[in-house]
């Protein structure tokens, strides 16, 4: 299997690393021709706005866009789930493809950052054992989802209720960050995504 890392700006090498450490290929992925042969793709958390405008200059946006409507499985994480969704209400270039509505930087200044134990019931499809174990999420500047349409599966929220993970059939979005910290259950679970294709 693998699985490329669109590595124009922000996290990309924390997750080939994480990836590495599961046995897994990780690729780096900067122009339209290094999509062949991957399984999969994972966009990083960096800042969405930088990785929309190279992604535009790159000619990456509508291979990735007409990939991802064919059921080719994307994660985006933080600035990556804000890629994926169809609505963050404001003009930057995005891929569009999930029905959520996101709210970029959506805690304020004085939570910039923040970690937080999650409850994640799906993750207990990877390893049953570990379904009481909460995940330690890290949360840079990050985004919200707002709404999510009915086709999507919602994954997990913080305790207030905010969405910070869905699914949406091969896409799947999180808020926060799994490629920082030793918890790969979130790895482990896009990569059985990519197998069940
Ligand atoms: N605040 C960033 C944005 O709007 C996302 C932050 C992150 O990816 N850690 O793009």
């Amino acid at each position: 299997m693998r699985i490329g890392v669109l590595s124009l700006q922000g996290a990309f090498t924390e997750h080939i690393a994480m990836l590495r450490g599961l046995g897994v290929e990780g690729t780096e992925v900067r122009l339209p021709g290094q999509l062949k042969e991957l399984d999969g793709l994972i966009i990083p958390g960096g800042e969405s706005t930088a990785i929309g405008k190279l992604a535009v200059s790159y000619g990456l946006l509508e291979p990735l866009r007409q990939m991802g409507r064919k059921g080719w499985p994307i994660w985006g994480t933080c600035a990556g789930m804000i890629m994926l969704a169809s609505d963050i209400g404001g003009d930057q270039p995005l891929l569009g493809l999930m029905d959520i509505s996101v709210q970029r930087n959506a805690f304020g200044r004085q939570v910039d950052s923040f970690e937080m134990d999650l409850s994640v019931p799906a993750l207990a499809s990877i390893e049953p054992e570990s379904q009481l174990v909460a995940f330690r999420a890290v949360f840079i500047r990050a985004p919200l989802i707002q709404r999510v349409g009915s086709g999507v599966e919602i994954l997990a929220r913080l305790d207030d209720d905010a969405i910070v993970a869905a699914r949406e059939g091969n896409l799947l979005a999180t808020a926060f960050h799994p490629e920082l910290g030793s918890d790969v259950r979130f790895h482990k679970y896009f990569l059985a995504m990519v197998r069940e294709r």
